[in-house]
Formats: structure tokens, C-alpha cells, sequence
């Protein structure tokens, strides 16, 4: 089940609910408790990459810069080849982020491939207004300022919440498989986990994951573990060999078109454009449908 938009504005009131019925974990973990040490076990992905012809964008980003009063025309696009998927991700960068692209390469690899196939394009900007991150249509972008593995990983969370397990349900944050276990716990990871469902879902990812990579699990630096055990491995359970590193991506979401970087009512000669970007997947890859949801992470209680 695809969540429409309206539904998903309805969350945060029903899970307000949820939030206030449980305390958060004592001690509560920050973020970079998490990704100072898990950055050593997330391995990068070897990559090569090539910048878009000038004067065009896709229509993702162009959007997305619009929305927020900026020009597309200061956005660089570019192609990401990594050596193990056969097609690339297309992600933009807003000229001004603090966050370099060869970062953003570089931590996006850091996610096992079938994670990063659930994910449509990856977008830095700077000044996103109150959010670290955003996921929207299957896309993620993260704000300069909010730019580390942590809101990756939550961002990353997001996206699986609502497009790896569909067979479930999507969100499956919302689905009773994931309430029960909710219910079994006594504890959440954080104070913004009690946000709604999906932010429970989107905080527990990163401790899920970190149990997942790091040697000795989450118990090295959460000693009360077992009070949140049956959300994280729920998480671990039902994601499976997703999380896990190695393969290769079987499947993707279709890419946005290209689109013209400049307003219509600049008069932009032919000669300014490049090469029209092939944005197609090729014949191999199982095209994933695109996810109607979107969630705003706040900057303020992301911490
Ligand atoms: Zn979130």
C-alpha cells in the first residue's frame, strides 16, 4: 500500500500517542556517539563519476531547488558509477553546500547497494529551512549542516521504511508487524523516535544498522540495549540481506528527465546546452515504482 500524502500528515498526531506511552532509553545515545565509530565499519564503494552536459538538470532537483526560492542554475549534476550496480545515481549538489561532491560520493557508498537501490537521486543543499534531511518520491537530501552517516543512515531508514518492504506494507513503520514489536519494548531509541511511526522507525535504523556492523554490537555503547531490542531487531529481521553489504543492485527507481536549468523566460540559445543526459535503466535492471510519501526530519530534535 502506497501512503498518500494526506494520510501521512495524519501521522504525527496518531503517534503522538505512541511517543508519550513509552520514555526514551536512558542513557539516550547522540549522533555522533554513532557514526564516530561506525564509519569504520561502513566501507566506501569504489566509484568513478562524470558531471551532466551544461544547462541541464533533473526535474527532482530542479523542483526541489524551486521549492525552496533557490535557482536550479546553481546546481551541479553529475553521474554516479559505482562498481557495483551497472547504472548510475544521479544526484545534485547546490554550488554553495559546504559538503564537497567527492563526500557525497563517498557516504552515499557507504551504504550496502540494496539499500542505495531504494534510493531515486541524493540531493545536498544548504539552508533546507528546519530540516537535516528530507525524503520525498524515493529521493533524499540532506541539508550541509546535518551532513554526516547519522542522518544518512536515518534518511537511508526512511527510504526502506516505505519502499523495501512493501510486501508488508509501506510504510511498514505503520504496519502491525512493527507495532507489535514496538509494544514488546519498553523504552525508544530517542526523544524524536516518538515523533510518529515513521520517525521510530527512521532513529532506529542507525542503532540497527550499527548492531549490525560494528563488532560487538550496540551493547558497547548502549548498555541498556534490551529495553529497545525488539524494535532494532525487527528492523534487522525484516530488512535481511538488504542491510547486509555485497551483490550487486537488481533493481532501481526510474530516474527523473532532464529538464532545462533555466526559467522559460530566459532566452538560452541551443549553444548553450550539452549533450541531452541519457537518464534510462538499462534492460537488466527491474525498475521500481517510485513511493508517494514524504517526510521532513527536523534539525532541532536530530541531534
Ligand atoms: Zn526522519
Amino acid at each position: 500500500m502506497i501512503v498518500p500524502k494526506s494520510l501521512l500528515a495524519l501521522a504525527p498526531v496518531i503517534a503522538g500517542v505512541a511517543a508519550q506511552s513509552k520514555q526514551v532509553i536512558s542513557p539516550e545515545l547522540s549522533r555522533n556517539q554513532i557514526y564516530d565509530r561506525i564509519m569504520n565499519h561502513m566501507p566506501p564503494t569504489q566509484s568513478h563519476w562524470d558531471q551532466w552536459g551544461s544547462g541541464w538538470i533533473f526535474e527532482d532537483c530542479a523542483n526541489f531547488a524551486k521549492e525552496r526560492g533557490q535557482n536550479p542554475a546553481d546546481y551541479e549534476v553529475f553521474n554516479v558509477h559505482y562498481t557495483d550496480c551497472s547504472e548510475p545515481w544521479i544526484m545534485c549538489r547546490h554550488k554553495a553546500a559546504k559538503v564537497d561532491q567527492i563526500r557525497m560520493i563517498d557516504y552515499f557508498g557507504r551504504l550496502p547497494v540494496r539499500v542505495r537501490q531504494h534510493v531515486k537521486h541524493f540531493i545536498v543543499s544548504y539552508d533546507i529551512g528546519p530540516a537535516a534531511g528530507l525524503y520525498w518520491g524515493g529521493n533524499i537530501a540532506l541539508d550541509d549542516d546535518s551532513f554526516d552517516m547519522y542522518v544518512l543512515m536515518h534518511e537511508a531508514s526512511h527510504a526502506l521504511d516505505f519502499s523495501a518492504l512493501r510486501q508488508w506494507g509501506s510504510p511498514f513503520s505503520e504496519t502491525s508487524q512493527w507495532k507489535n514489536e514496538w509494544a514488546k519494548d519498553s523504552r525508544i531509541p530517542t526523544g524524536y523516535a516518538g515523533t510518529n511511526w515513521v520517525e521510530n522507525f527512521g532513529e532506529i535504523g542507525p542503532i540497527g544498522l550499527f548492531d549490525r556492523y560494528v563488532p560487538g554490537g550496540i551493547g558497547q555503547i548502549q548498555p541498556n540495549w534490551n529495553q529497545i531490542f525488539h524494535q532494532y531487531a525487527t528492523y534487522q529481521g525484516y530488512l535481511g540481506d538488504t542491510i547486509n553489504y555485497g551483490g550487486t543492485c537488481g533493481s532501481r527507481m526510474g530516474n527523473s528527465q532532464p529538464v532545462s536549468m533555466y526559467a522559460r523566460s530566459a532566452k538560452v540559445s541551443a549553444a548553450a546546452f550539452g549533450e541531452l543526459p541519457d537518464v534510462s535503466l538499462g534492460s537488466n535492471i527491474t525498475v521500481i515504482e517510485p513511493v508517494n510519501a514524504k517526510v521532513v526530519c527536523d534539525k532541532t530534535h536530530l541531534h
